[in-house]
């Protein structure tokens, strides 16, 4: 399907393995200094806010399933915000303490948090820490070559897939917490239902792009997932993870593939720099081609805190309207549910 890809640079992961034992020195260093900030993770006094399940999740995009599942019984803190790229993220200091003094941590698994993988491990030693990935079976991942085998980490670019995730979330914070454990079931009945919708307005609104308009050329190659859910050829600039540069040689390959193919819009994205996709713009204006941005799609990161875009929903209903409409397709200006400012606005 994907025409040529960058390879994952094994160097880099070798990097992130070596950094991360730094980390774990910080993880220690954090359990010996004992628990004097508690406060941090929890600023408020309340009574009822002691009695919640304090959660931490890595990425957004994990948060978000985890508050409509937990609701009220949890107070959960989110590593990384709007923006910002889980490959390349190094945890802090305050990082160290939040993940240690958590009762549950949740990440999303298969190496998206490249940095923290390590840590994360050797956190689950002694605490509950949950990839929500982790139960998902061999044939819904997506391993390509070019990344060694290892299974492609971008599993919320394809609803159904993710929705499957909700289990682990609902079981950890049961086994946590019995007394609620039928409100957190109860919680997680419409949150399935709403992804189920989105899914199909998902295969709805690719399917109304024409045939020959269905690729999809992004920053790196976060939408694998989302083009075999569904139904567009995917090609990133950069490979799996944006530990790996694009080089020349790649982006004139993928010119000539703008020009032959007559794409006619690329997309960025909101956690990776934008200097890839405006070379090749430049390069397939150099020849002829105009190829216009189609907008930024949310690949690693939600959209900003408070905003719709800022929720999982939220996220996937601006990538899916964002490419239709970019492409040809007649999907609704607000999509989903009418709630799209960004895609609104556009004539
Ligand atoms: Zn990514």
């Amino acid at each position: 399907m994907q025409t040529v890809r960058s390879t994952v640079s094994m160097a880099s992961w070798e990097l992130c393995r070596w950094s991360n034992h730094q980390l774990f020195a910080v993880v220690l260093s954090v359990l010996l200094s004992g628990c004097q900030k508690a406060a941090d993770i929890d600023p408020t006094s309340e009574s009822d806010n002691a009695q919640r399940i304090k959660v931490l999740a890595t990425v957004g995009m994990v948060a978000d399933l985890v508050k409509q599942i937990g609701g009220e019984h949890t107070n959960v803190q989110q590593l990384m915000g709007p923006g910002v790229d889980p490959h390349l993220y190094k945890a802090t200091r305050d990082d160290m303490q939040q993940i240690m003094l958590a009762d549950i941590v949740f990440s999303s698994g298969l190496m998206l948090e490249g940095r923290l993988e390590d840590t994360l491990n050797k956190v689950g030693e002694k605490r509950p820490v949950f990839a929500i990935t982790s139960r998902l079976p061999p044939e819904m991942l997506l391993s390509p070559d070019s990344a060694g085998g290892h299974p492609d980490p971008h599993v919320w670019m394809d609803v159904a897939a993710w929705s499957s995730c909700i289990d682990v979330i609902e079981d950890a914070l049961s086994g946590h917490d019995a007394a609620h454990a039928a409100d957190f079931k109860a919680n997680a009945v419409p949150l399935r239902t709403q992804l189920r919708a989105l899914h199909e307005y998902g295969l709805s609104s690719i399917a109304s792009i024409p045939q020959s308009n269905r690729i999809l050329v992004t920053s790196h190659d976060a939408f694998s997932y989302f083009g075999r859910a569904y139904g567009l050829e995917v090609v990133g600039v950069q490979g799996l993870s944006t530990e790996s540069e694009a080089g020349l040689q790649r982006i004139n390959e993928l010119v000539d593939l703008l020009v032959e193919r007559k794409v006619a819009a690329v997309f960025v994205e909101s956690s990776v720099p934008q200097k890839n996709m405006l070379a090749l713009i430049d390069g397939a204006k150099s020849r002829g081609h105009d190829v216009r941005v189609g907008g930024e799609l949310f690949s690693d990161a939600m959209g900003a805190e408070g905003s719709y875009e800022g929720t999982y929903v939220g996220m996937l209903d601006h990538n899916i309207t964002t490419v239709a409409r970019a492409l040809g397709g007649s999907v609704p200006a607000g999509g989903l549910l009418e709630k799209l400012a960004a895609v609104k606005e556009r004539p």
